[in-house]
């Protein structure tokens, strides 16, 4: 096994081991919201929070709760994907798969121990009130005039909130900490809100609804959690997550909240809020459009699971904000499928080559590595004859400084066949190169170099004509034209990349590719890595989507 890389959430939980505390065990959760798709962000927190469990040994164990406190944002479309997302990525969760609702009836249980105990309070100010009685963090705040009704009262007006006695918003359940507290956090935070509305999973069983931060501490102790791993945006909802550890009885565990750095991602956006306008307004084909920095849409793209388990360790955890840069994680998507995808050939904007001297009804078969850094994929037959194909792009009538490809006069090799020798460039009547001719050089085959000839610097792909087989394929780019579409002015869908989709229709693409399954991947050489979409292939009609270029 691989040595445990001791950042400092590791190096904290190790020491808690060491030391006995939590009687040895370490139980750490993933609490996702089902209000959206997972994205790259969550896949760090997923890697960091499974990945303790699978390191710390057999007392060790990770859960996958699903915070849904929330009922007008979830659904259970989002958490049938956010399962699919986080066994994807590798891990699982075995019996520990738990929902905040199902903690309903205890966490109300606590609410009402905590009124008893003189430490919650019905409040009957107004959202807008209660922001100006709060304070400032110059000023201190006011306290709500509920503040001082007995225990007796609150317990009486709190029944009577959660039987439906009380219109939506007019009083929520208070902490009775420190209206002067220096954190505003702790200034009588609210605990529950009356709302109806109906939830995914308890339908209209409750009209009173938790708090994430009363909800979210109850829950990890409930459940036995003993480190809790949050983003630092939560550093200063600690005191208020301690607070509830220490002033409920009867918990089954004593958790302890540590925050680090959230994975910020260039060129791409990473809220949800953010990600669900993206795909209402229509500016993408869904959830997992290719493009999307959801764990669906790169799965789609063709990243692997293992890539981003590899990201993740590699970008480590920390406690300070950073942004990564996108091409991190591209170089090891590039890492993982340079070791597993097999080696095709594609054409992707074609030009036709004409060998002259290459007899007319002439094939041959030249045999190709499947995979040069996995010879145990086998070779494979490719076709070759007079007709060809090359890549537009690979010839230049006025060629740049140093050009080594197709131009008038130059000899090019084709890779895995012989050199050959650009004798006419054709053109049709609006002046636009239609067709290239050349004659070929049978010396050169195999990479032969007979003495005393130049050396031929360039190899350029090619397909033959008459047995290419043609696909759609999908050239994705960033989705943003700006590496911080966050922080631009104006709305961030005014910097979207217009060119982040190109669609090639008219690609001549080797005879072995019209097998490609839905979600088999490639490498097109000289070009990049290529996926068979897994919703818009079918057998024989193959759809690719563009993973990533070469480097
Ligand atoms: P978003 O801000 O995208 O809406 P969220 O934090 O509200 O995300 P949750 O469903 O609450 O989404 O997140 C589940 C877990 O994933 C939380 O513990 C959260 O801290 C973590 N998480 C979310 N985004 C990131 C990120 N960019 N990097 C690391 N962890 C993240
Ligand atoms: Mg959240
Ligand atoms: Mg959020």
């Amino acid at each position: 096994a691989e040595p445990i890389r001791l950042d400092f959430i590791r190096e904290w939980i190790a020491t808690d081991v060491a030391n006995g505390k939590h009687g040895g065990e370490v139980v750490t959760r993933f609490p996702p919201e089902p209000n959206g798709y997972l994205h790259i962000g969550h896949a760090k927190s997923i890697c960091l929070n499974f990945g303790i469990a699978q390191e710390f040994g057999p007392k060790a164990r990770c859960h996958l709760r699903f915070d849904d406190t929330n009922p007008t944002k979830e659904e259970t479309e989002y958490v049938d994907s956010i399962m699919e997302d986080v066994k994807w990525l590798g891990f699982e969760w075995g019996s520990h798969l738990h929902f905040a609702s199902d903690h309903f009836p205890k966490l109300y249980a606590f609410a009402e121990q905590l009124i008893e105990k003189g430490l919650a309070f019905v409040c009957d100010l107004t959202p807008e009130e209660m922001r100006t009685f709060r304070g400032t963090l110059t000023d201190p705040g006011k306290p709500s005039p509920g503040r001082d009704r007995s225990a007796e009262e609150n317990l009486d007006l709190f029944r009577r909130m959660k039987a439906g006695e009380f219109a939506d918003g007019t009083r929520t359940l208070r902490a009775k900490i420190d209206m002067g507290h220096a954190n505003l956090n702790m200034r009588d935070p609210v605990f529950y809100r009356i709302l109806r509305a109906h939830h995914h999973r308890t339908g209209d069983a409750w009209c009173v609804y938790p708090m994430y931060d009363f909800a979210h501490p109850l829950s990890d102790a409930i459940e036995g959690v003993t480190h809790s791993i949050c983003t630092l945006e939560f550093e200063d909802h600690r005191p208020l997550y301690e607070w509830l550890i220490e002033n409920v009885d009867g918990l089954p565990s004593h958790p302890v909240q540590r925050e680090f750095a959230r994975l910020n991602l260039t060129s791409t956006v990473m809220s949800k809020r953010k990600l669900l306008r993206l795909v209402k307004e229509g500016y993408v084909s869904g959830w997992d459009d290719p493009r999307m920095p959801t764990l669906s849409g790169i799965r789609r793209r063709g990243y692997p699971a293992a890539s981003m388990r590899q990201f993740s360790k590699s970008i480590g955890v920390t406690k300070f904000n950073a942004m990564t840069d996108f091409h991190v994680l591209e170089n090891a998507v590039r890492e993982e499928l340079n070791k597993t995808s097999l080696r095709r050939i594609a054409v992707l904007r074609p030009l036709k080559l004409v060998l002259t001297n290459y007899p007319e009804d002439q094939v041959e078969f030249v045999e190709v590595p499947n995979n040069p850094e996995a010879p145990e994929t086998g070779t494979r037959q490719v076709p070759l004859s007079r007709e060809l194909f090359i890549e537009r792009d690979d010839f230049a009538e006025e060629p740049p400084k140093g050009w080594r490809r197709f131009t008038a006069g130059a000899e090019v090799r084709l890779t895995n066949a012989f050199c050959v020798s650009l004798t006419e460039i054709i053109k049709n009547e609006a002046g636009e190169v239609v067709e290239l001719r050349a004659t070929y050089d049978d010396a050169t085959r195999h990479g032969a170099q007979p003495v005393g000839r130049p050396k031929v610097k360039a190899a350029v792909h090619w397909v033959s004509a008459a047995h290419a087989v043609s696909a759609p394929v999908r050239l994705y780019d960033h989705l943003f034209a700006l590496e911080h579409p966050d922080a631009a002015e104006g709305e961030f869908t005014d910097h979207l990349n217009p060119t982040s989709l190109e669609m090639l229709t008219e690609t001549k693409l080797e005879p072995a590719l019209a097998d490609a399954l839905p979600g088999q991947q490639f490498q097109f050489i000289r070009l990049g890595y290529f996926i068979a979409d897994s919703r818009e292939s079918i057998k024989g009609l193959p759809v690719f989507n563009r993973t990533v270029n070469l480097r």
